[in-house]
């Protein structure tokens, strides 16, 4: 077959079919009990889109793709098997950055390519096309900013930032929107400039980009940041779908399109979530804190027990709500906990899972951590459907989930949490907060539901703290 047939004929129908498996495969990573297959699915048809995308080249030298292919898939496997699931969220916020340099840099190979290399006469649109010539600025837009957005993203879920904590510059909104409206002009220069004179604009257009980003995620801070990941994975799929337009391949740019649009959801999801608009935590500066809360830091009238109290109160409950949260990902105690609630089962008692949407520091964190314990995904139900049971519920277990439990979110207009729903734990009759210590969650603040009169803390790691609370139930 000649290689005009296999790319008139054969590309555009591997294409399609990679289309499709990424549809389905992003469908069933919808759901807990399919996503599994959904990320196999999804996987077969990257693999086709690559052997697709080789066949369309064709005459290329393979010891250059070879040896990327190897490189990239042992880098990619050392991180995939040495990565924390806790720090599952900065990998996912570093791929999101990598994505959209690699979108910006092929924008900018195409330009280099035709414009600078072969000194193009005319301007940059005379040579690379009208269209062409804008998705390369798009790209190199939106992938620069996705770029070092990403990386102050992983520095602020690392707590290496200002301990996630919102940085705000004077007259901030003024410099931002300042330097958007340069870069856009001069990638609009740079459209219409002759060849060699638009380097200096590609490049100023790149410059603002990388610092825009960090303009732009610096100062969110508080409990946002959910909706920041999100939005910057929107942001990778537009960049790469940029970039599909620049090189002219359909597959590349419905992909994009794909990661865009599904980034874009998953945000308004967050917004919901947190109940903020999408502006107003673009805007930022929500989540500065004096310590938050109205009153002080200082917890005053907390009590705590040991394992041994909380079995005894557990052996006479008929129904328990497991609260889990970012802690619990920490002690990888997903195992046990799965023990525990079985154990509990086996004794006649309710048990289900209370998943707040933005707990612990990824989309989904919860389900994924449960899922690993095979706890039945029926069992993990969403705030919405659980807050109406609490106050029937005889115990609910919080365990190393601290913001997504603190009722000052609906009683403290000024606290960096306010308005964002939370899961009613302090309605059932006795609360237990597994934890190590009274220090604050991710936003930084204060929990009043530990000063609760039916609130107990068993201060401890989580996995021993259910360890133990395992052996008692036994032994009861
Ligand atoms: P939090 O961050 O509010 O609290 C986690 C708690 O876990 C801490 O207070 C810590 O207390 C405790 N903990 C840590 N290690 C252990 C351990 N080994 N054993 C027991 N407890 C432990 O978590 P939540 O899940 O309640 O809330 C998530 C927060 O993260 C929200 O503010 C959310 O906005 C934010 N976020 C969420 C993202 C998402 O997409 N889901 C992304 C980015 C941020 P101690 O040290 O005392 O043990």
């Amino acid at each position: 077959m000649s290689h005009e047939v296999i790319r008139s004929t054969l590309v555009p129908i591997i294409y399609l079919l990679s289309t499709v498996l990424f549809i389905f495969g992003i469908k069933q990573l919808a759901k807990v009990k399919t996503s599994r297959r959904g990320n196999t699915i999804a996987g077969v048809g990257m693999l086709l889109a690559i052997i697709g995308a080789l066949l369309e080249l064709g005459v290329v030298d393979y010891r250059w793709i070879g040896g990327g292919l190897i490189l990239g898939a042992f880098i990619g496997a050392l991180f995939a098997i040495r990565v924390q699931m806790t720090a599952m969220p900065e990998m996912v916020a570093l791929f999101n950055g990598f994505g959209g340099i690699a979108s910006a840099l092929v924008a900018s190979s195409v330009y280099w390519s035709v414009v600078i290399e072969k000194k193009a006469p005319g301007t940059v649109y005379e040579a690379l096309g009208t269209d062409e010539a804008i998705t390369v600025m798009l790209s190199i837009l939106i992938g620069g900013v996705t770029f070092t957005g990403s990386l102050v993203a992983l520095l602020k879920l690392q707590g290496r930032l200002r301990k996630g904590q919102p940085i705000l510059l004077p007259a901030r909104h003024f410099i931002t929107f300042g330097l958007l409206f340069a870069s856009v002009v001069a990638g609009g220069i740079a459209v219409a400039a002759g060849a060699p004179d638009s380097m200096v604009w590609v490049l100023s257009l790149a410059g603002g980009a990388l610092v825009l980003g960090v303009l732009l995620t610096i100062p969110i801070g508080g409990a946002d940041m959910p909706v920041v990941v999100s939005l910057l994975n929107s942001y990778s799929g537009l960049a790469a779908s940029m970039a599909g337009f620049v090189i002219g391949n359909p597959l590349l740019i419905i992909g994009g399109a794909m990661v865009g649009a599904a980034g874009l959801i998953l945000t308004q999801i967050m917004c919901v979530a947190m109940n903020r608009s999408l502006l107003n935590v673009l805007v930022g500066g929500f989540g500065v804190t004096d310590g938050g809360g109205g009153g002080s830091d200082e917890y005053t009238s907390v009590t705590s027990c040991g394992p041994e109290e909380a079995a005894m109160v557990l052996e006479n409950a008929e129904s328990v709500i497991i609260v889990p949260g970012y802690g619990l990902a920490v002690a990888q105690a997903q195992h046990a906990v799965r023990e525990l609630a079985d154990l509990l089962k086996s004794r006649g008692t309710k048990v289900t899972y209370g998943i707040h949407p933005v707990a612990g520091r990824m989309p989904g964190h919860m389900n994924v951590l449960l899922a690993e314990a095979d706890v039945p995904y029926e069992e993990l139900l969403e705030m919405d459907v659980i807050n109406p049971e609490f106050k029937n519920t005889d115990v609910v277990i919080v365990l190393g989930a601290n913001d997504v439990v603190n009722p000052v979110a609906s009683k403290d207009p000024t606290s960096p949490i306010a308005g964002m729903p939370i899961l009613n734990a302090h309605e059932a009759r006795s609360v237990f907060v597994v934890k190590r210590s009274l220090s604050p969650g991710y936003a930084g603040i204060k929990n009043e539901l530990f000063e609760y009169d039916n609130t107990m803390m068993v201060f401890g790691d989580a996995k021993k703290v259910l360890q133990g609370l395992i052996g008692e139930v036994k032994s009861l």
